[in-house]
């Protein structure tokens, strides 16, 4: 694995831009997916430490490339956070029982942001 890896799943060029800058001022390298299944194949060939899961995407939505990541050994351990444009209770409640490690709602706040990855980071280090 990759020292500090992040990989990002985001079909929003901004947001993507935004997350990116802030995970490399904080010593973060990232790789990078705009499509849940791009983002699946690099989870598989990269094995990030942790993996920022934009729900919807075009094609293959969030909830779906986080099942298919639970389903398969080589990415199965891997913490995954959710990010989502939707702060709707029924779709928090579809992305906590989905199995994610934790969410995030846009837009994202910078300091909350940086104190959850840095949190999910080292906690899905230990484990492995
Ligand atoms: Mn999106």
């Amino acid at each position: 694995m990759a020292e500090k890896q992040i990989l990002i799943v985001e079909d929003n060029d901004k947001n993507r831009k935004l997350v990116r800058d802030v995970l490399h001022f904080k010593g973060y390298q990232t790789v990078e997916a705009p499509t849940g299944e791009e983002g699946i194949e690099l989870a598989r060939t990269q094995k990030p430490g942790l993996i920022l899961m934009d729900i919807q995407l075009p094609g293959m939505d969030g909830l779906t490339a986080l099942a298919r990541l639970k389903a398969e050994p080589l990415t199965r351990a891997i913490p995954v956070i959710a990010i989502t444009a939707s702060a709707m209770p029924q779709d928090l409640e579809k992305i906590r029982q989905a199995g994610f490690d934790a969410y995030q709602t846009k837009p994202i706040r910078v300091k909350e942001f940086v104190e959850l990855v840095e949190k999910i980071f080292s906690a899905g280090k230990d484990s492995s």
